[in-house]
């Protein structure tokens, strides 16, 4: 039943010991035989305001030894129905987003041939861009489906198109997402102008504030999702900053009036039976998180996403 790549056995030795791969996973670089890769991108020089994600992947690798296979929320041992491996990290550029840009693009590459579902671990929002690109060679265009406070959709910061605010506005122009499935949900926070959520929506997204959310309570939101996304391949950003900062003070650009990490589990968790082909958690920023509670949240969300792969991989 259960794929060739499994975690190490945390009974028959201590979860503190070994090298740090994702929920020890082996790191394997072939790709035979593998359903599902966790991958670093270990980037933050997209970053507008705090930088230090490039130790997100560490950080996030690290928390996630605790983590146990079998998901109680979703009835699923994942490795029955996954062989995963941590695939190590994608060499980028400190200093140098479009060059980056194309080495993540690269990297990724193999993974998508493969039919290797990619979980990421940023790293700062700009790295979903190439991860997309790399996933439209392969899938076409996808159904995004993003979680965050900011829509990431300027046009350009400091005259730059390329940085972690802009990546989706970026996607929708390069063809890479089909707008009318994708959904972002959770912006929140003040705004430059009351018209920057309506240029995300005039790009063809549907943008979701934490106050609709609110109002309409969360299973409500699910249905629209899943609506929204219909049968098309799902992309899946999760920007840690979705949490309110109680839960992820550890973070570029934090807002505060967000979600708990339960409510995020909700959110990935009403999602069981989506097609996800590729998916991130980005924006943990180990330096301002001195209680590892924002690496815990994004090796718990990182967690849930494997088990929609695995959920999917057993049919539901
Ligand atoms: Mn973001
Ligand atoms: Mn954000």
């Amino acid at each position: 039943m259960g794929g060739r790549y499994q975690p190490e056995d945390s009974l028959s030795s201590p979860r503190f010991c070994g090298v740090r791969t994702y929920m020890r996973l082996p790191h394997i670089r072939s790709l035979d035989d593998v359903d599902l890769a966790v991958v670093g991108i270990p980037f933050d020089t997209g970053a507008s305001f705090r930088v230090g994600a490039r130790f997100g992947p560490e950080a996030i690798r690290s928390a996630s030894h605790l983590l146990r296979p079998y998901n109680g929320s979703q009835g699923i041992n994942l490795f029955d129905h996954l062989s995963a491996v941590d695939y190590g990290d994608i060499p980028v550029v400190p200093g140098y987003i479009e060059e980056t840009n194309e080495r993540v693009a690269e990297g990724l590459a193999p993974l998508f041939e493969a039919g290797v579902v990619p979980i990421a671990l940023g790293g700062d929002h700009s790295i979903s861009l190439p991860e997309l690109r790399a996933c439209f060679a392969v899938h076409g265009p996808v159904s995004l489906v993003h979680f965050d406070s900011h829509s990431d959709t300027w046009d350009e910061y400091f005259g730059k198109r390329y940085n972690h605010g802009t990546p989706f506005r970026r996607a929708v122009e390069e063809g890479l997402i089909a707008p009318e499935n994708s959904i972002q949900i959770g912006m929140r926070g003040p705004l430059y102008d009351p018209k920057d959520l309506d240029a995300a929506r005039d790009l063809g997204l549907e943008v979701v504030t934490t106050d609709q959310i609110r109002d309409a309570g969360i299973p409500e939101i699910l249905r629209h999702i899943r609506q929204r996304v219909g049968d098309r391949k799902v992309f899946l950003s999760f920007d840690v900053d979705f949490l309110d900062p109680a839960f992820a003070p550890g973070t570029g650009t934090p807002e505060i009036g967000g979600f708990t990490s339960h409510e995020a589990q909700q959110f990935i968790r009403g999602l069981g039976g989506i097609d996800l082909v590729s998916a991130d958690v980005v924006e943990v920023l180990p330096a301002h998180d001195p209680t590892f509670i924002t690496a815990a949240a994004g090796a718990g969300i990182a967690y849930e996403l494997l088990t929609l792969v695995a959920l999917k991989r057993r049919g539901d």
